[in-house]
C-alpha cells in the first residue's frame, strides 16, 4: 500500500484545503461519522450521548454540542450506562458460556448473573463490565466483558488481540506461581467476547486510605513481586499471545489509553521506546490524537523519541531481557485482606513484557499522582519506600531503577488522556528537567517555538500546520 493517501480522483471535504497535501497512510480506528466528511475521527473520544466519532474539525463544541458525561444528570448518565450494558449483555452467548463453565468444573451446573453496573457493589470498571457464573456448590468465577464506552471505536480484531493476550498473561501469571486469578477461558467477539477467570478474595487497595505501616506492609510484598517477576524475563519487548496450550511471545497489546493499535515485537529496547513515540507523532499529524494542541503534542513526542528513548534504552542495558509490567498498577489492581496482606493482582488488560528500567521503574502506585499531572518532578515517598525494601532484599539492581527511572514512568505516562495544553506544557517541562535540558528566559514556550522550527524537516509537520490552520478558521468562523 502506498505511504501516501490520494484524494484527488476523490470527493474532497467543502470549506477545506487541507487535502492538497499529500496525506502519510496513517491507519485510523475509523473515520468521522458524519458523512461528508473523510477525516480519521479521533480516536477515544467517541461520544457516549449522540453515538458519534467525530474528526478533529467536529470534535469542535460549534459543531458537536453533546454535554460531557460528567455533566449529565443522574437520570440521563444512568440511562447511558444502562443503554450499554443492554447492549453488552445482548452479545453475550449465555448457554454457550454456561455449558463451557460447566464442562472446566467436571459437569456442575452453573448459572450466568449479570453484574451490577450502578451503586453500591457495581461491577462496572473504567474498561470492562463484570458478571457471574455462579455454580450449584457455591463457587463463583467472573465474567470480564471490554465495555463499549471505552473501545467503541477500537477495530474489533484489536478488541480480540486484547482479551486474548489478557487470557495468556493471566495464564503465564498462574504458571509462575503469583497470586492471580485463574483464567479458565475466553472468546471473541465473533463469539462472546469475555474472559472467564476466578474470583479472588480480597477488596482493592486505595493508597489513600492506608496508614504509613499498611502501605510499608503492601510495598513489602509488591516488592518481592517484582523481585518474583524478575526472574522471568522475556526475550522481547511484547505481549503475550496464546498458542495452544502455551503462550508466545507476540505484538504489544495497545496502551493504557487503547489508543495505539498492536506493534511489535521489539527485541532491542531503543526499538520498543522510539516505535511508541513515532506512533504518537503519525497520529498526531493525522489529527487523531491531541487535537487541541497537537504542536505541543507533537513536540513532546518528538522529544521522548530523540532525546528520552535513547537514555532509557541506555539505562536497560545492564539488565538484560524484558520484564512483564502492569500498565495501569496505581493500587486498586492490588487485592489485600483485612490484615493488608496481598491476596491477589488483577487487571492485566495490555499487559506488556517492557525494558527493565520501565518495568521497575517507579509505578504509578507509589506516584504522587498531582506532582505527575502537573509536571513538578521528585520521587515520592513510597517510591524511596519500594527502593529501600528491594535493597534489604539484596536486590540493589532493582531498587537502582525504582529511583532512577523517573524518566521511564513520565514515557509510559506520556499525555495521559484529557490534559489541558498548560498541563501538556508542564509534562515538557518536566521532561526537559529530566534530560538536564536547559531552558533559555523564554521558558517552555520559547522552547516549543524553537524546537517546531527544527522540525520543520518532518513531513509530518506540514499537516499540523494545516490542521492547526483549519481548526483556526473554524474558530474564525464560529464566531462569525
Ligand atoms: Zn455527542
Ligand atoms: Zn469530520
Amino acid at each position: 500500500m502506498s505511504r501516501y493517501t490520494d484524494y484527488s480522483q476523490g470527493d474532497t471535504p467543502s470549506g477545506s484545503e487541507f487535502y492538497e497535501i499529500p496525506l502519510l497512510d496513517v491507519p485510523r480506528f475509523l473515520t468521522c461519522s458524519l458523512a461528508s466528511c473523510i477525516r480519521p475521527a479521533v480516536r477515544n473520544r467517541g461520544c457516549p450521548i449522540c453515538i458519534l466519532n467525530l474528526c478533529a474539525i467536529h470534535i469542535l463544541p460549534q459543531h458537536h454540542r453533546c454535554p460531557s458525561i460528567n455533566l449529565l444528570d443522574n437520570a440521563a448518565w444512568e440511562a447511558t450506562i444502562g443503554n450499554e450494558v443492554k447492549e453488552l449483555l445482548s452479545e453475550v452467548n449465555v448457554p454457550e458460556l454456561v455449558r463451557v463453565a460447566s464442562t472446566h468444573r467436571g459437569g456442575i451446573s452453573c448459572q450466568f448473573q449479570p453484574g451490577t453496573h450502578l451503586g453500591d457493589g457495581s461491577m462496572m470498571g473504567c474498561a470492562n463490565y463484570h458478571c457471574w457464573i455462579i455454580f450449584d456448590d457455591g463457587i463463583k468465577w467472573i465474567v470480564r466483558i471490554p465495555r463499549t464506552a471505552s473501545f467503541d471505536d477500537v477495530p474489533q480484531d484489536l478488541v480480540d488481540y486484547l482479551v486474548a493476550s489478557e487470557y495468556a498473561t493471566l495464564k503465564f501469571l498462574e504458571k509462575i506461581d503469583t497470586p492471580t486469578p485463574k483464567a479458565y477461558g475466553f472468546g471473541l467477539s465473533s463469539d462472546p467476547k469475555n474472559l472467564v477467570g476466578e474470583v479472588m478474595p480480597g477488596q482493592s487497595f486505595y493508597v489513600n486510605e492506608a496508614t504509613d505501616e499498611q502501605k510499608s506492609h503492601v510495598y513489602s510484598q509488591y516488592a518481592d513481586f517484582l523481585i518474583h517477576i524478575s526472574h522471568f524475563p522475556a526475550t522481547q519487548a511484547c505481549s503475550l499471545h496464546p498458542d495452544g496450550e502455551k503462550t508466545m511471545e507476540s505484538a504489544i497489546a495497545s496502551n493504557r489509553f487503547a489508543s495505539l493499535g498492536k506493534y511489535g515485537p521489539f527485541s532491542d529496547p531503543i526499538d520498543y521506546f522510539s516505535s511508541i513515540a513515532d506512533l504518537h507523532l503519525d497520529l498526531i499529524a493525522d489529527g487523531q490524537l491531541y487535537p487541541e494542541y497537537p504542536k505541543e503534542a507533537f513536540l513532546f513526542f518528538r522529544l521522548l523519541k530523540d532525546r528520552a528513548a535513547p537514555v532509557l534504552a541506555a539505562a536497560s542495558t545492564s539488565t538484560s531481557g524484558f520484564f512483564l509490567k502492569h500498565v495501569d498498577d496505581k493500587g486498586d489492581h492490588i487485592l489485600i485482606d483485612e490484615n493488608y496482606n496481598i491476596t491477589g493482582i488483577i487487571d492485566w488488560q495490555f499487559a506488556r513484557f517492557v525494558p527493565a528500567c520501565e518495568a521497575f521503574g517507579p509505578s504509578l502506585i507509589t506516584a504522587d499522582l498531582g506532582k505527575l499531572y502537573s509536571g513538578l518532578l521528585g520521587l515520592s515517598t513510597g517510591d524511596k519506600n519500594v527502593a529501600e525494601l528491594l535493597k534489604q532484599k539484596g536486590r540493589e539492581d532493582l531498587a537502582q531503577y525504582a529511583v532512577g527511572s523517573e524518566l521511564a514512568k513520565r514515557f509510559h505516562f506520556g499525555l495521559t488522556v484529557g490534559l489541558s495544553k498548560n498541563e501538556a506544557m508542564g509534562m515538557i517541562g518536566a521532561v526537559l528537567s529530566l534530560l538536564d535540558v536547559e531552558i533559555s528566559d523564554k521558558g517552555i514556550t520559547g522552547w516549543v517555538e524553537s524546537e517546531w522550527d527544527q522540525a520543520v524537516s518532518d513531513s509530518r509537520c506540514a499537516k499540523i500546520e494545516k490542521l492547526m490552520g483549519d481548526l483556526e478558521r473554524e474558530g474564525l468562523e464560529s464566531k462569525k
